[in-house]
Order: C-alpha cells, then structure tokens, then sequence
C-alpha cells in the first residue's frame, strides 16, 4: 500500500501569536475534510495551544519544534513532552539541523529526546542531515548513518510507528539549494535500508521518511513526485499560507 505523504512547516523562530493564529483559521477554511495527505504545523511553542485550537476538527495536526528529555523539575526554560501534549501538540521536532548547528545538540542528546518524546505518546520527526563538506568528501551516508544509529539505538518496531525521519542536509536549509530529487532519492533509499536492516522489512515499508531544504512551490512537484519521497519539512515557503499550499497541492 502507498505511504500517506506528509506535509509539515517548520516556523522557527517566527511568527506572533496573531499571525499564527490567523494562519490557522485561514488553513482551516481552505483544507478539505479528507485531503488525501497529512499535515502538521510546527509553531512556535508559545503558539502551539491556540494553533491547536483553531484546527481542532480539521485535518491538521500541530507539533512543536523541541522538548527536554526530562519529565520535569529545574530546567530552565525547557519543555517536556508532557507539556507537548498538554497543549494539544501530537508532533515533535528532534534534531533538527539548527538544533544540532547552532545549539550543539549531539546524538547522544538528541536520542534523549526521541526516547522522551515516544514515552510522552507523541509522533517524533528525527531530522539527519549532512553538511556540505561531508557530501563533498564522500561521506554523506556515513555520517547520516552514524545519526540514525545512535537516535534509534534499542528502539523496538513499534517505537518505530511513531517516529518519521526527515532528511534534511544542512548546506540545503534555508539557502534556496535543494537536493535534486535523485539525490533525495538515492539517501531516502539509504536511510530505509538502514531501517529495514535494523527492524526488518515490514517497518521499513511504512516509515514515512520526509524530505526537507528550500522545498518550494516550484520544485515540490519534482520532490514529491516521486514514490521514495514521502512528503516534505518546509521551513521558509511554509510560512505564508498561499506556498505552502501550493507545495501541498504540488502532490500527485
Ligand atoms: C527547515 O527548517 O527544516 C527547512 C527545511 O527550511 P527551508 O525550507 O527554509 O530550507
């Protein structure tokens, strides 16, 4: 059977809450009652609560971009998974490239979380993704492997039905370079095969696994187009309601 595409945007750090709220009410009159593909919208957390509200009964779910691995207690600024679902959030951000890049988040941590997330119940989206040199030097898998194999280490086939992955490589994050679609192609190829040969065939075979870096209305066709590509993690094009649609419309 064929995967379900997923269709997520990513806001960062931006968006008020005004702006977030009305991106939502607008989404809710313009999305149809059966779609046919998944959507989830990363907000801010502060925006999580209301975005949730306004698409409650609508086909959209809300996640946020981070948690902590812990379940509380003195974490400054943190969130927990808890807290996630608390606010009607179902989805959750792990590792993405700016976490890892710009926070230092490492394996080791980002494994935390994803263990965090699966036990507070919800969907975690683990992003892996190479930086430029590393594909440069050949070493794109290697690296993206060793990513995968720390993040999911003692996990067990049904962990794995709620977890997405998301290839995202690095030097293609909000610089407008996309992979070509056949380089997508060829590491979702990869990171499904690291999949099967760790869980087997059956789980391999549902995983969704996302593409993500300058998804835009003019190349989400050539992206999502093809069978291997299960949906798309946009950052910048999914903050205005008319392109993200347009990359969700761009599903064959
Ligand atoms: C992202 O934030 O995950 C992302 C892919 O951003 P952009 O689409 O802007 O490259």
């Amino acid at each position: 059977m064929a995967r379900k595409k997923l269709i997520s945007a990513n806001w960062k750090m931006q968006k008020g809450l005004d702006d977030a709220l009305a991106y939502a009410s607008r989404l809710a009159g313009e999305i149809p009652t059966d779609p046919g593909y998944d959507m989830v919208l990363f907000p801010p957390f502060f925006g999580v609560q209301g975005t949730a509200k306004a698409l409650d009964g609508v086909p959209v779910a809300v996640g946020a971009q981070d948690l902590f691995w812990e379940k509380e207690g003195a974490f400054t600024g943190e969130i927990s998974g808890d807290m996630i679902v608390e606010t009607g959030g179902t989805h959750v951000l792990v590792g993405h490239s700016e976490r890892r890049h710009v926070i230092g988040e490492d394996n080791a941590i980002i494994r935390k979380k994803l263990v965090a997330a699966l036990e507070a119940g919800l969907v975690a989206v683990l992003c892996v993704g190479e930086k430029l040199s590393q594909r440069e030097a050949g070493e794109a898998e290697s690296f993206v492997e060793a990513q995968l194999d720390t993040a999911l280490i003692e996990l067990t086939p049904s962990d794995m039905e709620r977890i997405v992955i998301a290839y995202e490589p690095v030097w293609a994050i909000g610089t407008g370079k996309t992979a070509t679609p056949q380089d997508a192609v060829s590491m979702h190829k990869f990171i499904r095969g690291f999949v099967e040969a760790r869980f087997g065939p059956d789980v391999a075979a549902v995983l969704r696994i996302l593409y993500g870096g300058s998804v835009k209305p003019d190349n989400a066709e050539s992206l999502l187009g093809e069978e291997e590509i299960d949906g798309a993690l946009v950052g910048g094009a999914g903050l205005e309601i008319e392109s993200f649609l347009q990359i969700a419309n761009a599903i064959p």
